[in-house]
């Protein structure tokens, strides 16, 4: 496996604003936000894409995070939960990651 800047977020050898964490995952913020909220949740072992995570258990601990990263962001008119799968898909780094977005009406569809 190449480097992965998420696993060196996760280990703790890159440095990230990291809000919130779980025994299998991190929330931190993103570098570039897109919404005055924009929170990254990624799983602490390499997963490359939601492609191919094995189990629907991870998947939903995963959503889960979003969900109390979001209440604790307090983004009381709602917010959006995204992950981008493969080129088309529009993701750029590939481990696995869930963009948490609120504090602003969102648009759709995404371009
Ligand atoms: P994607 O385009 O793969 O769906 O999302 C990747 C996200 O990771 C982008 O929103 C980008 O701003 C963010 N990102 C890329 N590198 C870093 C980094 O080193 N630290 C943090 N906190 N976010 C990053
Ligand atoms: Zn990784």
């Amino acid at each position: 496996m190449k480097e992965c800047i998420f696993c060196a977020i996760a280990s703790g050898e890159v440095p990230a604003d990291v809000v919130a964490e779980g025994i299998d995952w991190l929330a931190f913020r993103d570098l570039d936000p897109k919404a005055p909220v924009h929170v990254l949740v990624i799983p602490r072992e390499h997963v490359e894409s939601l492609d191919e995570l094995e189990s629907a258990e991870d998947g939903s601990a995963l959503l889960g995070a979003c969900r109390s990263v979001a209440a604790a962001a307090g983004v009381s008119g709602g917010y959006r939960v995204v992950t981008n799968v493969g080129r088309d898909g529009g993701q750029s780094v590939d481990h696995l990651h869930f963009h948490v977005l609120g504090g602003r009406q969102m648009g759709w569809p995404p371009g």
